[in-house]
């Protein structure tokens, strides 16, 4: 019986680093020969100025909008580097554009690392595919209680165009809350066939463009102009509203776009007038389907708040896995 055990590093915030192969994923170590970057938001984007990012370049161009001043290495969808140690590959994740897991093939073993995922994919992204299998996973795990199960996307976006175009026609401005990257482009997506002008908040309007340039159709929109926005569609983050955004316009309507909800204990804490579970991972029952289909010999899961819940229905399934506890630098001989 072969073990496919690898010595996994914590390196910065959310990062991983493999001293055993000379590479980081998701986060800048001085000793990486290559720091592999799943996509741009910011927990997972490294800030190191002697950083070497290797990453789509959909995902390079998203972190040059967003401060990174390291240096670049793209690697396309599907092309294979190959180095004296491991060779990599990266897939589509799904997630936002960009957005790629990255896939390791060693002498002890294969591992594909999730970074965040979806699937169904997002509209807004290249789609998401994945190898036929992989001996270790490691998976982020976000939303990791059964209560957890999307709509498909296509009923998402019609109760999105339907919010939008309701308000319009009561006299109201209709407000989505979105993130800056990923969730505001998927939400003007969705609303593209409106063909309604749509206003964004600065912070993500700067990104569209790579998104019109890798494909994605935005629709009619421009950067928000607070005496010009009554009227118009209007994306920005939940903090824009605290923070002034549109309060010139008295009659408006807030829709709240996360996956985060669905949630109904969460919901007394929210103030929006319409709640749209549209998330930009993948659901509950979507993760332990992926896990089982991939067949590794052990899947070890990071980013969640109940690694327990997730284990335990792997465990149903046949599916060894475990919590991945990192190990300290300091311990490293
Ligand atoms: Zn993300």
């Amino acid at each position: 019986m072969t073990h496919h055990d690898h010595k996994i590093v914590k390196s910065g915030y959310h990062g991983l680093w493999f001293p055993e192969y000379g590479f980081s994923l998701d986060g800048y170590h001085p000793k990486a020969d290559f720091t592999f970057v799943s996509h741009a938001h910011a927990d997972h984007m490294p800030r190191n100025r002697n950083c070497t990012a290797t990453a789509t370049g959909a995902t390079l161009a998203l972190m040059r909008r967003r401060g990174f001043r390291g240096h670049e290495r793209e690697l396309r969808f599907g092309e294979i580097l190959e180095t004296d140690r491991f060779m990599a590959t990266l897939y589509p994740a799904g997630h936002i554009l960009g957005s790629a897991m990255v896939f390791i093939e060693t002498d002890n073993g294969s591992i594909l690392y999730t970074g965040d995922y979806k699937t169904p994919p997002s509209p807004a992204t290249e789609g998401f595919s994945a190898p036929n299998h992989a001996d270790l996973l490691i998976t982020e795990a976000t939303f990791s209680l059964p209560i957890y199960r999307w709509k498909p996307v296509e009923q998402l976006g019609e109760e999105i165009r339907q919010f939008a175009a309701n308000s319009l026609a009561d006299g109201y401005t209709p407000v989505f809350l979105a993130y800056n990257l990923g969730k505001a482009q998927e939400v003007m997506h969705l609303l593209a066939p409106l063909g309604k002008e749509v206003m964004i908040h600065g912070a993500g309007f700067k990104l569209c463009d790579v998104y019109e340039e890798h494909g994605i159709e935005l629709g009619n929109y421009r950067a928000y102009v607070r005496e010009e926005c009554e009227g118009k569609i209007l994306i920005a983050p939940s903090s824009a509203l605290g923070n002034g955004f549109a309060s010139n316009v008295r009659k408006k309507r807030v829709a709240y776009c996360s996956g985060w909800a669905s949630n109904e204990s969460r919901r007394s804490q929210l103030t929006a007038d319409k709640l749209i579970p549209l998330s930009d991972h993948l659901d509950f029952f979507e993760l332990i389907r992926f896990c089982k289909e991939l067949n590794p010999e052990k899947v070890l899961i990071t980013h969640t708040p109940n690694p327990d819940v997730v284990m335990h229905y792997l465990e149903k399934e046949g599916v060894r896995s475990g919590h991945l506890e990192l190990e300290h630098e300091d311990e490293e001989s």
